[in-house]
């Protein structure tokens, strides 16, 4: 497998050499269209100006004259009517003239040959140093025909220029390729980082941290990852304590159960004790098949979403049958309870809403203190219905309120601490409201009561029109 580091330094050196390729091509367009034309009307107008100059001076020597003009950076080729010539300057790589393009320019034309060169490469075009490619014009000299070819000295004047492109085009070439290499290291670090991450995260060890310290997206991703293992750090926590709460809650009734039915072995003992080991296992069994209950509840309310079964209740109905049932408890412990339920029609679950408020009563009744009084009562908003159920129990604490909802969770203090209860009645609700996009919330003062607020949304598109 080719690594990413590998692949990104390839493609960053592959369009590298595409746009060099790129850019070549387009300059060489640049000059074959325009540059070529320019220079050779350039080179024609100094050819134009060496032969105006020897006409104005008959007495001119030819030989110093092309000299000099040779010195400051051009090739020369004369040749008179008969035949005879001579070279100024640097050499020309190829001397071919054909004799034709000779006669054409001592008949008086000027010869285009930069304007007319083959259209070649941009390096074989403009530094070809051929006899070719100049321009050829004629002049009279002492009554003597003569035709002069010139072109500049490319060599002569790039000469430095030349080597000093050379060396950057080396150079950048050169640097970039080992920016490329250091940057794309620089790149592709935290992804190797984030990759043994993500493995030892699947080995289980949650506690990772990862030292990449970015403000670009890879590390926006290595932040989200972060995240991600401290989520999945609490959670690995909440269900090891989750099971180690479920097996303590099962454990205690269980071991309770085996302790009581030793005892009743016991042939000597009293038909008084009989009867009251037999209700204590009893109420070890019921603590028992209450727990499981709800824990089947929470399981299955997790597991799926669907679950529930909506249709159009009558809430305050419903919450006043509750009460009822439970008069003769409220009655046994002095507990006043009053309620406000005007009939409203909600459309939701009636079994699972039936369970939230079985528990926020039970509780009510559970957390109060003999001769206190509960209140319950309804309030139906434009979008919303509200319910609350108000005792004056023991209250709760700013540490407990935050904790009350956690699964397990029972606030362990002298008064709660005779009072039965599994801590799973307020996660349940919990997620019963969460279900019906409601929200619930808590409003205490210790040793004065608690106050259970219950916001439900009605979805006026959902309900059923009054014919159904
Ligand atoms: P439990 O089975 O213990 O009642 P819940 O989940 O229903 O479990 O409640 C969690 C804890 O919240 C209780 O153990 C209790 O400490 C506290 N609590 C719940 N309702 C009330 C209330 N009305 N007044 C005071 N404390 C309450």
């Amino acid at each position: 497998m080719k690594s990413l580091y590998v692949k990104f330094v390839v493609v960053t050196v592959g369009i590298m050499i595409l746009s060099s390729i790129l850019a070549f091509l387009i300059s060489n367009t640049y000059y074959q269209q325009k540059l070529k034309p320019d220079n050779d009307s350039k080179i024609t107008k100094i050819a134009e100006s060496v032969t105006t100059y020897i006409n104005e001076q008959p007495e001119i020597n030819l030989e110093e004259y092309f000299n000099h003009i040779s010195s400051i950076g051009y090739q020369l080729y004369l040749i008179d009517g008969e035949g005879e010539d001579g070279y100024w300057g640097a050499e020309f790589r190829d001397k071919t003239l054909p004799s034709s393009t000779i006669e054409h320019v001592l008949k008086g034309n000027t010869y285009h040959g930069i304007l007319n060169f083959p259209q070649e490469t941009f390096v074989t075009g403009f530094f070809a140093n051929e006899l070719k490619n100049t321009i050829g014009v004629p002049f009279k000299h002492n009554e003597k025909k003569y035709a002069l070819f010139i072109r500049p000295d490319i060599k002569l004047l790039f000469n430095e220029m030349h080597l000093l492109f050379g060396w950057l085009l080396v150079l950048t070439i050169f640097l970039s390729i080992v920016i490329v290499l250091f940057s794309t290291k620089y790149l592709v670090k935290p992804i190797s980082k984030l990759t043994s991450a993500t493995k030892s995260l699947s080995n289980g060890h949650f506690n990772v941290e990862l030292d990449i310290n970015r403000n670009d997206e890879l590390g926006e991703l290595s932040n989200s990852f972060l995240s991600m293992a401290r989520k999945l750090e609490q959670m690995d926590d909440v269900k090891k304590e989750f099971i180690s709460n479920i097996s303590h809650d099962i454990q205690s009734p269980l071991s309770n159960i085996k302790g009581y039915t030793k005892l009743l072995e016991n042939e000597s003992i009293s038909q008084q004790e009989k009867g009251q080991y037999v209700s204590i296992i009893n109420d070890e069994i019921s603590r028992l098949s209450n727990l499981t209950k709800q824990l089947l509840l929470l399981a299955s309310l997790d597991r799926n979403h669907d679950i529930l079964k909506k249709k159009s209740l009558n809430v305050g109905q419903q919450i006043k049958e509750l009460a009822r049932s439970y008069q003769w408890l409220v009655g046994e412990k002095g507990i006043m309870l009053s309620y406000t339920l005007p009939d409203v029609n909600f459309f939701g679950d009636p079994s699972l809403l039936n369970t939230v408020w079985d528990n926020l009563l039970t509780n009510a009744i559970k957390y109060n203190n003999p001769d206190g009084s509960i209140e319950i009562a309804l309030e139906e908003k434009e979008d919303s219905i509200i319910i609350r159920f108000k005792d004056t129990g023991i209250g709760l604490n700013k540490v407990e309120i935050d904790r009350i909802f956690d699964r397990f969770y029972r606030a362990d203090t002298s008064r709660t601490r005779t009072i039965e209860g599994t801590g799973l009645g307020l996660s349940i609700v919990w997620t019963i409201i969460k279900l019906h996009d409601g929200h619930i919330q808590v409003e205490s003062i210790e040793n004065e009561g608690t106050t259970f607020i219950v916001e439900l949304p009605i979805h006026k598109h959902l309900m059923p029109s009054i014919e159904d």
